[in-house]
């Protein structure tokens, strides 16, 4: 019988904000270097998770820059000193967060900072030990990102379980939703694990067979 392949890669979530957003931490056992994805907010916690774990955290790496996704960016840099890394087309959007969060939560909030380095398609986003391959993803906002790493994929508001992320917000666009999805992310291998910034993971595979965007889309296509 074959050897159980055992990850390097270390890899917890935790649900944070009023809009329960998946923030995910990706550490290696070897080099205690870490990632974390979409620090949406109660950086505390975040850091707490971190500490826990035995991870120090280089780099931020997030999907978009909606609210609940962005506004823990802050602590969790001025705890770490950690590179904030996004996607050039989320700018509009991250330098609105304040204000929008001001309106949606009815209390001030401090602006995210402005990212150390810029994330384009085919990218990846590296510390000691983990590799996450970037993957432009827009159609939720416009530099909507997905990150894979060793049969895993981190795909922010982008694909839920059953569902998509909405296209109805500043930015979005449901014909580029459903490329990113269909084109880019249903390419990846049916066992690949879809970890979602909201709600339950799922797999590649069972999106393709069950999601009804998903199924629309593709018999769309077949008749066209
Ligand atoms: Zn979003
Ligand atoms: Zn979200």
């Amino acid at each position: 019988m074959a050897e159980p392949q055992v990850s390097e890669l270390m890899v917890r979530s935790i649900v944070v904000g009023v809009f329960a957003e998946n923030c995910w931490i990706i550490g290696s056992r070897k080099t205690r270097e870490g990632i974390v994805i979409d620090p949406g907010d109660q950086p505390q916690e975040i850091l707490a998770l971190a500490k826990d774990m035995g991870v120090n955290i280089k780099v931020i790496a997030n999907s978009h820059a909606h609210i609940d996704h962005i506004l823990g960016v802050r602590g969790v840099q001025e705890a770490t000193g950690a590179k904030f890394l996004l996607h050039p087309q989320e700018l509009e959007i991250a330098r609105g967060a304040a204000q929008a969060a001001a309106g949606l939560l009815g209390r001030p909030v401090e602006p995210p900072p402005e990212p150390d380095a810029l994330l384009a398609d085919g990218d990846e986003v590296e510390v000691a030990g983990v590799k996450l391959k970037v993957i432009h993803t827009p159609g939720h906002t416009p530099g909507s990102l997905s990150f894979y790493s060793e049969g895993m994929l981190f795909c922010g508001d982008t694909l839920f379980r059953g569902s998509i992320g909405r296209t109805d917000l500043q930015g979005g666009d449901y014909g580029q939703e459903m490329a990113s999805i269909v084109d880019r992310l249903m390419a990846l291998p049916d066992d690949t694990i879809v970890l979602p910034g909201h709600m339950q993971e799922t797999k590649i595979g069972i999106e393709r067979e069950t999601n009804p965007f998903v199924l629309e889309e593709l018999s769309r296509r077949r008749s066209e």
